[in-house]
């Protein structure tokens, strides 16, 4: 029988089907996604079965009995609470998370150890987002739903590559552009893969966001295009906006766009009623994230287009539970259920239903901060759950030191990272498809996380160990739940709890606070509001704010214009730093490569960490496509290859947020990344640090293929990517190879041989060639190939089906010659559709050849493009390449 769940990745929260064999599929019914997924999606049942999880707590990396371990952070916890204060203890937790383990963590900290030091990895993904919704709204609330998108003339996407971090909605999003012809714009520095069905690309300068829609409130203003019966009847604050909107020109100016182009644009949304402004970390994760927000959504609030179908502002979450997160308060600035420490008749109300003894009364410290204040040596207890603070944020290796330096720190996470690695606990946690409970996701809808398999060894949901630590902290009565089901009837209740009058909170699923277990078990997606009053009802609510009367949460009950001055990002360009580097996601990996980073058909379509860089800029630094280079910022440095594209703004570089010291010498590129915040949100700035790039001589490259995993010399570049029977290195070495025996034991540090194989070899010194094979038992345990050119290099995905097998005869020297299992090897080969494993010379060789014009003839002849549709963008591009005068777009 199937189970129905929900995907562990990205806020579209797609439903899940997951059977009794661990097959996982899209499931029909679920409204996010109507049975589609996306690559990431439908590789989870690849994850399953991934080695190396935490199966025991343990206490300064000896193993130790749960008691042991919640016994000690009890204590220590208690200790410094009792010698320091509350302030001087954190939480630092996940939008991973369910919203039952967020709900007990917040309860925990807020209410019983009297600090608001709790702050989430949400902050780095969409507090501006909050921020905004609450500086317009009055409350923390996404007023769309994904209908919206189906149903829209115009969709905006603003920092937002949509196609590879939300892709069912960008999906959604091209279906409806086929079928009733909705324009898409997309403004983004860079080319993304979203641009391929954009009617307009608007490459602006990084940061310019609020000027160019507050230019797009004037332009609305001048041209009469404004609703003023609606700003009249539901808003107030919109001649302070305007006074200091910009001209057109002054727009263009700002952003760097050519006025005819933002004139095109601002003439589209205009003449749109049905526009959708869809926004994302370009927008939230910047110095000035919550104007950009507001400065959207004024331009909603002018043409009162928000409550109907097909328009409306949207923040599109990054993590599966952002939402949820928010809802229980998971962030150091709110209070449970959507409450604030701004009214006291809050902090009262939430004091009264939990009982709570030290209720905290102020803000705690957000997430740039709270690392800031580790560092200092000002947090003496940190508990981390689900999340991989020594890779993403800011300044990561700062944060490494603090957390070296911190005196007592807790890890609970599922696989071993970069921070369980500087823990003095840790704590094996359940993971995805392992607990229950409940995600919100970017549409405001409560779907189940279902279990549908044992987790590993003693595995336990963080909850649980956070009720059994509150419990050792005296607090057990008011954490007594002994399941899921438990902590989500009071997170409701809470919810509803003194919510009526004409302050009430849009945040109200009391009709929910009185399921059973059994009902809590079969609970279907529901997009809140869900009141007691409408408590037999199963009828959604998929749009707040209807003109029809909605009140807003301020406190007049009206929408609040905010005016909004451009500011530049905090750190520019310069001479000494002369280059701004962005950072963002890639289509098949999510987050620190936990999970998907040990899926081998995932790391196919971007093997290593690049940083992109435009072609005049690779002439300028003297670079070709795949060199390594070193890129510095006031912050670290690192090396990295590159790839040059025209697709990034010259003076602009990109690099993927995923890799971290378990994938790459490379490491978090968070490490170079500033952390300056938005002033309101508390985001860091993570896509403009200033940066300077050199060029870095290699000497030689080299492709290492293991069965057993390898901790690398710090001394050479390297890049590991999991195979089927093992890992496959890229090497590429700054310094001459040693020579004579020292050659010999550098090989054998890299090849590991147990005492009973057998080494072949070929080399030419004189050409820079040495090729080393481990024969173990006659199977091919480890090869080494190096050469002085990475193009000579053999294919890593045809040596890769030798490893393990047998190799005897004139196979020995087919295998030193580079040959694959099944014939003569080419150059490692990118993998552009994950789901079918077609790579990009099979395509672009039959597109040429098979005279192919679209997606639909490539999918009908190599079935590229029609599973999850997440390589249906790049399809379109290269045979946009190929074929560049007959193609047509999907
Ligand atoms: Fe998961 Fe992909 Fe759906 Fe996001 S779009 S929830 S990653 S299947």
């Amino acid at each position: 029988m199937s189970i129905q769940t929900t995907c562990p990745y990205c806020g579209v929260g797609c439903g899940l089907l997951a059977d009794g064999d661990g097959t996982i599929s899209g499931d029909p019914l679920h409204p996010a996604n109507f049975g589609r997924l996306c690559s990431k999606g439908a590789a989870l049942g690849d994850t399953l079965a991934l080695d190396g999880r935490l199966h025991e707590p343990m206490i300064h990396r000896q193993p130790a009995t749960w008691d042991e371990a919640l016994d000690l952070i009890a204590r220590r916890f208690s200790q410094a609470v009792a010698e320091h204060g509350p302030d001087a203890v954190a939480l630092y937790v996940s939008g991973q998370l369910l919203s039952e383990d967020y709900y007990v963590a917040n309860k925990l900290m807020k209410g019983f150890v009297g600090s608001a030091n709790i702050d989430s990895n949400s902050r780095l993904c969409m507090a501006s987002s909050v921020a905004g919704h609450i500086r317009a709204f009055g409350e923390d609330v996404v007023p769309g739903c994904y209908e919206d998108i189906d149903e829209t003339d115009l969709a905006v996407l603003v920092g937002s590559n949509t196609a590879w971090c939300h892709p069912v909605l960008f999906q959604r999003l091209a279906a409806a552009r086929q079928t009733r012809g909705t324009r898409v714009v997309v403004i983004d520095p860079r080319r993304t893969a979203s641009c391929e069905i954009a009617d307009l690309h608007l490459a602006l300068r990084p940061g310019a966001d609020a000027a160019l829609f507050a230019g797009l409130l004037r332009y609305l203003s001048d041209h009469g295009m404004c609703n003023n019966d609606w700003i009249t009847g539901r808003t107030t604050g919109f001649d302070a906006a305007l006074s200091i909107a910009p001209s057109l020109a002054e727009a263009a100016a700002i952003t760097d766009l050519p006025a005819d182009e933002l004139a095109r644009f601002y003439e589209w949304f205009a003449g749109t009623q049905r526009a959708v402004t869809l926004y994302s970390q370009g927008v939230n994760q910047s110095s000035s994230g919550t104007d950009k927000v507001n400065a959207i959504i004024n331009c909603h609030l002018a043409t009162g287009r928000l409550g109907r179908p097909g328009m409306g502002p949207f923040s599109l979450t990054g993590q599966p539970n952002a939402m949820g997160g928010r809802e229980v308060g998971g962030l150091a600035n709110q209070l449970a259920a959507h409450m604030n420490f701004s009214a006291s008749a809050d902090i009262d109300r939430v004091r009264r239903f939990w009982g709570a003894p030290h209720m905290a009364a102020r803000p705690g410290l957000k997430a740039v901060d709270l690392f800031e204040a580790v560092c200092a040596g000002r947090i003496k207890a940190l508990w981390i759950l689900g999340t991989n603070p020594a890779a993403s944020v800011p300044r990561a290796q700062q944060v490494r030191a603090g957390l070296a330096r911190c005196p007592f720190v807790v890890v609970s996470d599922c696989w071993p990272t970069d921070t369980t690695a500087l823990a003095d606990v840790v704590l094996p946690a359940a993971g995805w498809g392992e607990k229950d409970g409940t995600v919100t996701n970017s549409e405001r809808r409560i779907s189940r996380q279902r279990a549908f398999r044992l987790p590993p060894g003693a595995a336990r949901p963080d909850w649980w160990m956070l009720t059994e630590v509150a419990r050792r902290m005296g607090w057990g009565d008011a954490f007594s739940y002994q399941r899921s089901s438990d902590i989500f009837r009071e997170h409701a209740a809470l919810s509803a709890f003194e919510n009526d009058g004409a302050g009430r909170r849009m945040f109200d699923i009391g009709g929910l606070a009185a399921l059973s277990d059994a009902d809590y078990d079969r609970l279907e997606p529901v997009q809140w509001p869900v009141p007691r009053t409408c408590e037999r009802r199963r009828a959604d609510s998929p749009r707040l704010f209807a003109s029809d009367g909605g009140r807003f949460a301020t406190e007049d009950g009206r929408a609040h214009f905010v005016p909004t001055r451009w500011l530049p990002p905090v750190e520019r360009p310069d001479e000494d730093w002369p280059l701004l580097l962005n950072t963002g996601r890639l289509r098949d990996q999510w987050h620190t490569m936990t999970r998907t980073g040990e899926v081998p058909r995932l790391m196919r379509h971007q093997d290593e960490p690049v940083l992109t860089l435009h072609p005049v800029d690779g002439r300028r630094y003297g670079v070709s496509d795949g060199a390594l280079v070193r890129i510095e910022s006031r912050h670290g440095a690192t090396l990295i290859r590159v790839m040059l594209s025209a697709e990034q703004r010259p003076g602009e570089v990109f690099a993927p947020m995923h890799w971290t010291d378990r994938f790459s010498s490379t490491g978090p590129v968070d490490r170079l990344v500033s952390a300056a915040t938005d002033p309101i949100s508390g985001q860091p700035e993570l896509k403009a640090t200033v940066v300077r790039l050199s060029a870095v001589p290699v000497l030689w490259w080299g492709l290492l293929l293991r069965r057993s995993e390898l901790a690398m010399p710090a001394d050479m570049y390297w890049s590991r990517v999991p195979i089927e029977a093992g890992h496959a290195f890229t090497l590429a070495g700054r310094e001459e190879l040693p020579g004579g025996s020292r050659l010999d034991d550098w090989v054998d540090s890299l090849l590991t041989r147990p005492a009973r194989s057998e080494l072949i070899s070929y080399s030419d010194a004189g050409r820079g060639v040495f090729r080393y094979a481990s024969l173990v038992d006659g199977r091919l345990d480890a090869c080494l190939f190096v050469d002085a050119h990475r193009t000579s290099l053999p294919g890593r995905e045809g040596l890769a089906g030798r490893l393990g097998a047998a190799v005897e005869g004139a196979g020995r020297i087919g295998l030193l010659a580079g040959a694959a299992a099944g014939g003569p090897s080419t150059a490692a080969e990118r993998i552009v559709c994950t789901c079918f494993a077609v790579g990009l010379d099979v395509l672009q060789r039959a597109i040429a050849d098979r005279g192919m014009t679209s997606v639909a003839d490539i999918g009908a002849a190599l079935r590229a493009g029609t599973n999850c549709g997440s390589c249906i963008p790049e399809l379109n591009a290269i045979l946009r390449e190929v074929q560049p005068d007959e193609s047509t777009p999907a």
